[in-house]
């Protein structure tokens, strides 16, 4: 059984607060924002990290980039806003189900 904790949420069995929602792809607040914008994009399909991106998932992931630029826009922060997306134990990947992160709705800091 799958045991992923971003595929629960996608299925409605763990409760998250919906941004958006299509046939490729979720969007939901983070549980712990780092910004006064936070929210994850997860494609529908299980992925487990960017290093599994291949060219036939390069539309889903140009896709999950569109809903990101309209996302911003409606949220009212397009002007200024990061996606990240952490490959791995070594950058802090603590979910192993490929998700972007936008933030913003402050200046952010440069990161190393
Ligand atoms: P990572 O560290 O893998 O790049 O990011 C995982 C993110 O998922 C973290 O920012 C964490 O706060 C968020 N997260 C983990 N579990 C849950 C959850 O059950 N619900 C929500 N909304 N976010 C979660
Ligand atoms: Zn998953």
């Amino acid at each position: 059984m799958n045991n992923c904790i971003f595929c629960k949420i996608i299925a409605g069995e763990i409760p998250s607060k919906k941004v958006y929602e299509d046939d490729r792809c979720y969007a939901f607040y983070d549980i712990q924002p780092l910004a006064p914008q936070h929210f994850l994009v997860v494609p529908k399909q299980h992925i487990a990290a960017a290093n599994e991106i291949t060219e036939d998932s390069a539309a889903l992931v140009g896709h999950i980039f569109a809903v990101i630029a309209k996302l911003t826009a409606e949220l009212g922060f397009a002007d200024g806003f990061r996606v990240v997306t952490n490959c791995g134990e070594d950058a802090g990947q603590t979910v192993k189900h490929l998700h972007f992160h936008v933030l913003g709705g402050k200046t952010l800091g440069s990161f190393n």
